[in-house]
């Protein structure tokens, strides 16, 4: 064993290695005395595909990791939050070379992170650089993004075309570095943690780009895009009527996105379409940005009456789940009362931001109270239809412009605290997106219960030679053209399991033999599920996965990097 000192535990459970040096040290550690080793980056990830088992080899804890602590014991569990910067950047090649912990935006739960400190932001303002795609926020690590296979919602452009270069420390201790020009490259590019600690990237940028788009709202059988390609069995319309269906939508437009709400009947199901394409970026350029939830009243609105919808017939538990929001809120209006009065004084500004909290819980308490004895079926359809509203700024058809980096992350103003959601998303061969849609829509069949009561995402990714990638392709077969992504959201704050929400679905789409893969970074079957097996969403999924194995035996003998969580789901022996 080397001589170096080993860094400290914090007491979440966590080591904050800084240098390579310190990776080096914990990995080796880990080889030496037998243990594990895994990363978390900001924790955004299901926290049994991100931390080591626990010493009696319970799974983690069910659902997502931030703020969570890791698992007690001896393993070891490493955030990179103080191995964050950039390394270097040539502006002749455009190549910059980062630590793997450093935030694509800012991480709104790690204290270390800022706007300032943040690659996008660096990139943008410092060297008019960019990456071509981001996701719906920013708040990820360059590891944790990339690991996973993560994308924003373009069939032209995905961030992994920008990797030029990745460094690893093995399952030894060793530094490695891969090349995109080595044979087997696609095998790093999204590889879970299981081929060692990232330590480095180097991306290829682009010159920095801006956007321009539209959002606009409609019920679905009116909306611009046709879901469900129902134009085209209308005999008597015209061609040039016929509304765009889901394939031709998503491979017209750079960057595009939908979020259907199948709750209610054919009347109140609702679909918003958002849509951007690139701009060069010119210096007179003056933004004109939208995002969800642009305020903050909007988005404490909306928190109410998804507690609202989610928690009907108990009314203590609306008033418990808005209360633990408090702190939260209170905070938030604080800086935005600042923010637009820069001479109040901030003990002033904290009391006004407390009264409207308190103001806000007893309207809850209120309608808690009032609607507690009232039939909810009707109500449930009347409250779902105000939250679409309010979640579409009321008339929800905006146009915007913006500099790349800040308008493709249209979510990250949405805040985890106030309004949580959890994740399923199935990703499936883009020409089998309509018979999806129809599948589910039959499944749903205006039942509130298995629409939920939040929106369905739905997006695309481009194909991608990464093996373990959910848009994998190998040019020939039909992943081909790239992937229609399904991402039925669960508020965090319902009662009831989201497994009993998500189970039906994926059962839906296995029943209608539609081939799909989940997203490594959101919520999987349980192990043990009978029904939603490894075949089905792994192992029959990824041709290469034999030959992924195989790397990882190369590169981790011990199985240093290896949980319960992967063994089973890359069924490792
Ligand atoms: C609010 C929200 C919005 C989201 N939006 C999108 C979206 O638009 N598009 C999309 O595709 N996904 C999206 N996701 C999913 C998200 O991108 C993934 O969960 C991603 O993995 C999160 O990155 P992270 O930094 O939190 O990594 P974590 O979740 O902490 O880690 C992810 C995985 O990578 C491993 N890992 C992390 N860093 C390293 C490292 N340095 N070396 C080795 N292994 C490492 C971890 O062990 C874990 O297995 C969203 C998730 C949330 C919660």
């Amino acid at each position: 064993m080397s001589e170096q000192p080993i860094p400290l535990k914090d007491e979440k459970n966590f080591y904050h290695p800084q240098s390579e040096q310190e990776i080096i040290t914990l990995v080796k550690l880990a080889k030496e005395k037998s243990l594990k080793v895994r990363v978390r980056g900001s924790g955004h990830s299901m926290a049994r595909a991100i931390f080591t088992d626990t010493d009696t080899g319970t799974p983690a804890r069910d659902g997502i990791a931030v703020n969570e602590e890791a698992p007690d014991g001896k393993d070891i569990n490493i955030v990179l939050d103080q191995y964050a910067k950039i390394i270097s950047v040539d502006t002749e090649s455009n190549l910059v070379t980062v630590q793997a912990g450093i935030h694509l935006g800012r991480d709104p739960e790690d204290p270390r992170s800022t706007l300032e400190n943040s690659l996008l932001y660096v990139l943008h303002h410092t060297f008019g650089l960019t990456l071509v795609n981001l996701g719906g926020i920013t708040h990820q690590t360059v590891g944790g993004f990339l690991m996973t296979g993560s994308s924003g919602g373009s069939l032209l452009y995905s961030v992994q075309d920008n990797v030029h270069a990745l460094r690893f420390i093995d399952g030894c201790g060793a530094p490695y570095d891969v090349d995109s020009d080595e044979e087997n490259f696609d095998a790093y590019v999204v590889s879970l943690g299981l081929l060692g600690v990232l330590s480095r990237v180097t991306f290829k940028c682009e010159k920095t780009f801006n956007i321009k788009g539209s959002q606009s709202v409609a019920l679905t059988k009116l909306s611009s895009v046709d879901l469900f390609e129902e134009d085209e069995q209308r005999q008597t319309m015209d061609q040039a009527e016929k509304r765009p269906n889901l394939i031709e939508f998503l491979s017209k437009n750079d960057y595009a996105r939908l979020l259907w709400w199948p709750q209610g009947t054919e009347l109140l199901s609702s679909t918003t379409v958002w849509k951007a394409k690139k701009m060069d970026a010119e210096p007179s350029f003056k933004p004109n940005p939208h995002a969800v939830f642009d305020n903050l009243s909007t988005m404490v609105l909306y928190s109410y009456v998804m507690i609202l919808l989610g928690n009907f017939g108990n009314k203590d538990g609306v008033l418990a789940l808005a209360q633990k929001k408090s702190e939260r809120i209170q905070k938030l209006k604080t800086e935005e009362l600042l923010k637009a009065n820069p001479s109040l004084c901030e003990d002033v500004a904290k009391k006004l931001a407390e009264s409207y909290d308190n103001c806000n819980l007893s309207l809850l308490g209120l309608a808690a109270n009032a609607i507690s004895d009232i039939d909810c079926k009707p109500l449930i359809h009347f409250l779902t239809t105000v939250a679409i509203g309010i979640f579409n700024s009321i008339d929800g058809n905006v146009e915007f412009q913006d500099y790349s980096y800040t308008g493709l992350p249209m979510d990250n103003s949405a805040d985890d605290v106030i309004v949580p959601v959890m994740w399923t998303e199935m990703w499936i061969p883009l020409g089998k997106a309509t018979e999806a849609m129809k599948a589910l829509r039959e499944y749903v069949g205006w039942s509130i219960e298995k629409a939920g009561n939040n929106a369905w995402e739905l997006y695309a990714a481009k194909p991608s030679k990464a093996w373990l990638s959910m848009s994998y392709t190998d040019g020939n077969d039909e992943w081909k053209d790239g992937a229609f992504r399904i991402d039925p959201y669960w508020c965090a704050d319902n009662q009831g399991n989201f497994r009993d929400f998500y189970k039906p679905i994926w059962k839906c789409l296995k029943e209608a033999k539609i081939p799909f893969r989940l997203h490594w970074g959101k919520s999987f079957p349980l192990i043990d599920d009978a029904d939603i097996t490894r075949e089905d969403v792994v192992t029959e999924r990824y041709p290469l996965l034999k030959a992924f194995r195989d790397i990882q035996k190369k590169r981790d003998p011990a199985g240093v990097f290896l949980n319960d969580y992967w063994r089973h789901w890359l069924s490792f022996e």
